[in-house]
């Protein structure tokens, strides 16, 4: 996954914010919500979820796409291990 923009704006300021760089954490002016983790990862600390609307842009490459699909199919047949599968 390729994290383009990692953003929020704040549901109770209105502020938007975004992390730029890995260690860069921003709050909001009024500190109910806040963005951390730049490019690498998406980190959010808040008051509660309800505090902020998600407007990062993420890219998810074709290879991860397929691996959660696959990923998905084998947690379905874990649960299936009595069905006889047909050829
Ligand atoms: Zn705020």
């Amino acid at each position: 996954m390729k994290i383009v923009r990692n953003a929020i704006r704040c549901n109770l300021c209105g502020d938007e914010i975004e992390s730029q760089s890995r260690h860069d954490m921003v709050w909001c002016k009024c500190g109910a919500c806040a963005v951390d983790g730049g490019h690498d990862y998406l980190r959010r600390c808040y008051r509660s979820q309800e505090c902020y609307t998600d407007i990062s842009v993420v890219e998810k490459s074709t290879d991860e796409i397929a691996q959660n699909k696959k990923n998905v199919t084998d947690s379905r047949s874990q649960g299936r291990k009595n069905v006889t599968r047909g050829e």
